[in-house]
């Protein structure tokens, strides 16, 4: 089936197709006793992800659990339908981001003001999804796969407070959700995501360390694919964190308000990494996905917070992405 490959061992990434768009959205299948979904995708694909899941054989009554890597609408925002799909599963998310899924009044308000009219072509409305059926993490998680397999989590925050990430005990795969930036497959480089409200560079530099020491054999990215060159590709997202923190930085200390320093990090960008550039088509889906508008408003915000406030200062609070 288009947009189903199978990675062994029962893994199998299926592409949810935000907005339409091929190849920047992923979520994962664990088939086995007790199949897995990791990542819902948005509201509007879960016919989709149905779909997908009906091609591998799991049908209704079948899927035991659901895990969100967090919460942002691109992960979770199709986990209220899911879970009306799938009666029988648990859906599983950081703690922080546990009441938002029982009750996403809030998290929606706070992203149709941030995406206006995109947010029904993107997204659509996250659905609630009954508190009882709810599996809050804290720190540390275990999800049960079936036959001896489980999914151990850890919390990773950085991109988000209630970001996860997960081991697979067999393959020793790790998704990596947001945590380790976007892997951008036509130039297999990385780039970050680094949205506000909650980013915050040292988490975010933690979490990459925390996810080498599980020893993966291959990261997951939800944007988008699977990773073999593990230690570089986590490298790679560490340099690109300090080098984007280091341009916003530049543009408060040249004055710059938040129109003038996302223009001074295009500009630098094109420079350094004219392969994504390039490419007009790649730029439009991962601007998309992830702006740069966002990412500057988000280091800016953590920059406020242990610098004091700058140019650039502004009201980026509520990016949902
Ligand atoms: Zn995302």
């Amino acid at each position: 089936m288009d947009g189903v490959v199978d990675l062994g061992q029962d893994v199998f990434a299926i592409d949810t197709r935000m907005g339409g768009y091929s190849g920047i959205t992923a979520g994962y299948v664990i088939r086995g006793d007790r199949p897995c979904l990791i990542e819902t995708g948005t509201a509007k694909s879960a016919p989709r992800v149905q779909e997908c899941l009906s091609y591998l054989g799991i049908e209704a009554a079948d899927l035991a659990t659901v895990v969100v890597t967090h919460i942002h609408l691109d992960h979770a925002g199709g986990a209220g339908d899911i879970a009306a799909m799938y009666p029988n599963s648990q859906v599983v998310v950081h703690e922080k981001g546990a009441r938002h899924l029982a009750d996403p009044t809030k998290l929606v308000q706070s992203a149709r003001r941030v995406f206006g009219p995109a947010m029904d072509r993107l997204f659509g409305d996250l659905l609630p999804t009954p508190a009882e059926r709810i599996v809050a993490l804290g720190d540390i998680g275990h999800i049960d796969l079936g036959a001896g397999r489980s999914l151990e989590a850890f919390h990773a925050p950085g991109h988000a407070s209630h970001h996860i990430g997960l081991v697979d005990s067999v393959t020793g795969d790790l998704y990596t959700g947001d945590a380790a930036g976007i892997y951008v497959p036509e130039t297999q480089d990385v780039r970050p995501s680094t949205p506000p409200p909650d980013f915050d560079l040292d988490l975010a530099i933690a979490s990459i360390e925390r996810m080498r020491t599980a020893l993966p054999t291959r990261l997951l990215f939800s944007h988008y694919g699977p990773v073999d060159d593990v230690s570089l590709t986590l490298d790679r997202s560490i340099e690109e964190l300090h080098l984007w923190v280091e341009m916003v930085r530049e543009a408060r200390d040249r004055n710059f308000d938040l129109d003038h320093a996302v223009a001074m990090v295009i500009e630098q960008s094109q420079v350094r990494l004219p392969a994504f550039h390039d490419d007009a088509d790649v730029v439009l889906k991962f601007e998309e996905l992830a702006s740069t508008a966002a990412n500057v408003a988000g280091i800016s915000r953590w920059l406020d917070k242990v610098e004091g406030p700058g140019s650039t200062s502004g009201d980026a609070a509520g990016v949902t992405r």
